[in-house]
């Protein structure tokens, strides 16, 4: 097998993709490549043309096309439609296909790095975005009891909400302040910080969503910010006790489920996580 893959999005600086995905070409003897494309949005028709191309594989999406693309595929697996985004487009014969990969990702992540099965759980999720759409959707599939959203923007949290809506499931939103915090922070199980904060390079690096006195020395904390490893976040927790579980694994897994799409073939997963490990090492 041979073929070109590549991931779309624009800026690119911080992609690990690259990386993560010609390891686990290398570990299987796939003559292939992954590239960045950064992809501004004005040049993102002439990408897809391209990537229908017969070398073309597929490649991975992420920000600011996940939502874009949606119009401009041939077809949309569940999850994608129901999310309305996706991350990862197949080109099988000149049709491109587009899945999302991040809700599965997560949840592998939540249960095989972090050992927790969110049915029936109590979850505060920590922002209305693209990638909190993912995990909503997925901790609705997963089957959470309860599920809060707190957001910045609170308009947003209502409206991922109002979505999520369906019969007796009833997510609550709320704006990503202290007070509206402490109302559901100390009683979750889980907690996702899915907003940018604490990120390397964003506006809010340095800064935790939740501090330490509103978390549950029970609950598990997962920060799908992966870049730094341990994010301020991550930090409030360990210092509340809780488990601390860094969005490298959801990374990886989303990563897995995607390389299996345009292969056909089983991901090496250690081989992408030491991959991906050496890789934030190297530039921390
Ligand atoms: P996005 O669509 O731009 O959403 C950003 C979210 O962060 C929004 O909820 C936004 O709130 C919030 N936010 C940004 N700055 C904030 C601040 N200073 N204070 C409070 N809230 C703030 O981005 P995204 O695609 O959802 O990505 C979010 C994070 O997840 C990124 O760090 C990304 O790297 C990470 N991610 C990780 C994985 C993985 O595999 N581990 C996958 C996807 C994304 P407003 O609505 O108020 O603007």
């Amino acid at each position: 097998m041979t073929g070109r893959l590549g991931i779309l999005g624009y800026p690119l600086g911080h992609t690990l993709s690259p990386v993560i995905h010609q390891a686990a070409l290398k570990e299987l003897g796939i003559d292939g490549t992954f590239e960045a494309w950064p992809t501004p949005p004005e040049q993102l028709p002439a990408a897809l043309r391209t990537l229908r191309a017969p070398d073309h594989l597929g490649a991975s999406v992420t920000i600011p096309h996940k939502q874009a693309v949606t119009p401009a595929l041939d077809s949309l697996d569940a999850w994608a439609s129901e999310i309305g985004a996706v991350n990862c487009i197949v080109n099988r014969g000149g049709e491109l296909h587009g899945y999302n990969t991040d809700a599965g990702g997560f949840i592998r992540a939540l249960k095989e790095e972090a050992a927790f099965d969110p049915a029936g759980a109590s979850a505060v999720l920590l922002g209305a975005g693209g990638a909190a759409r993912a995990a909503a959707f997925a901790l609705r599939k997963a089957g959470v009891s309860r599920l809060t959203i707190a957001n910045r923007t609170p308009e947003r949290a209502e409206a991922l909400a109002a979505e999520l809506r369906r019969g007796r499931f009833r997510p609550e939103a709320v704006e990503l302040d202290r007070d509206a915090l402490a109302d559901a922070v100390p009683y979750a199980d889980l907690i996702v910080n899915a907003t940018s904060v604490g990120m390397t390079g964003g506006g809010a690096a340095d800064t935790s969503p939740v501090t330490a006195e509103l978390i549950s020395d029970r609950a598990l904390a997962y920060d799908l910010v992966y870049a730094p490893p341990v994010t301020p976040f991550l930090q409030e927790a360990e210092q509340a006790g809780a488990r601390a579980v860094g969005g490298l694994s959801m990374l990886v897994y989303q990563g897995a489920e995607a390389f299996t799409l345009w292969t056909g073939k089983p991901a090496p997963v250690g081989v992408m996580f030491a991959a991906a490990r050496a890789a934030i090492k190297a530039r921390h």
